[in-house]
């Protein structure tokens, strides 16, 4: 697929709409996923930092979050379609999730705001199958929730616990799962609970 190499950073060549179609293809084929929506702080951040480009790089998609990245690609002559963010991406697969009998796992955020971005998924999307989640202030050695995660087999695991954090979690854990997508959402489980 076209990409948009920004400092170091390729950028998938996609608008929103698209992006969601091409995650739910992902999903109906079992295909595992590692997204990662990148603003410019991140694009920054992985130019400061080497291990976080390795998962930049180890990522299956990264996408333009935010009108700065678009308006970098536009300076630099290579446009992109528009802005796929974290928190657009999330409210997409929520939808199709609803449709389709979808099951979701959420990590990440305070355990009241969880609960209330739980209760609020339930009855916004009511045909989502939440099998799972866990808050996202836990011991960085702490297995177990890979582990849950990788016995529920969730279609779509939401990490919420910012920027790194997020992108290093799915990185070190992704080779536990045998299928799954797996997107940092950074402050979206917030924004959820209102
Ligand atoms: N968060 C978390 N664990 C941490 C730090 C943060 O679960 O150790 C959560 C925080 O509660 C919030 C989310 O991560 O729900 C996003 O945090 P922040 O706004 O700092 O990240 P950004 O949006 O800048 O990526």
């Amino acid at each position: 697929m076209k990409q948009v190499t920004i400092m170091g950073v390729p950028f998938l060549h996609i608008d929103q709409q698209g992006f969601v179609s091409l995650l739910d293809n992902r999903i109906q084929n079992g295909e595992t996923t590692f997204v990662i929506t990148a603003n410019p702080e991140v694009v920054m951040k992985a130019n400061e930092d080497m291990n976080f480009m390795k998962y930049i790089h180890k990522a299956t998609y990264v996408t333009a979050d935010g009108i700065g990245i678009v308006k970098a690609a536009e300076l630099l002559n290579k446009p992109l379609p528009g802005r796929v963010t974290g928190y657009d991406t999330m409210i997409g697969l929520l939808e199709i999730a609803s449709e389709k009998q979808y099951s979701i796992f959420l990590l990440g955020a305070q355990n009241e705001t969880l609960q209330k971005a739980k209760n609020n998924i339930k009855e916004t999307y009511p045909g989502v199958k939440i099998v799972g989640s866990h808050d996202g202030f836990f011991d960085w050695g702490q297995n177990d929730i890979a582990k849950s995660i990788s016995e529920v087999k969730p279609d779509i695991t939401f990490v919420a616990l910012g920027v790194p954090r997020q992108e290093r979690w799915i990185s070190e854990n992704l080779s536990t799962f045998d299928k799954g997508m797996f997107i940092g959402v950074g402050g979206s489980f917030d924004v959820i609970a209102g």
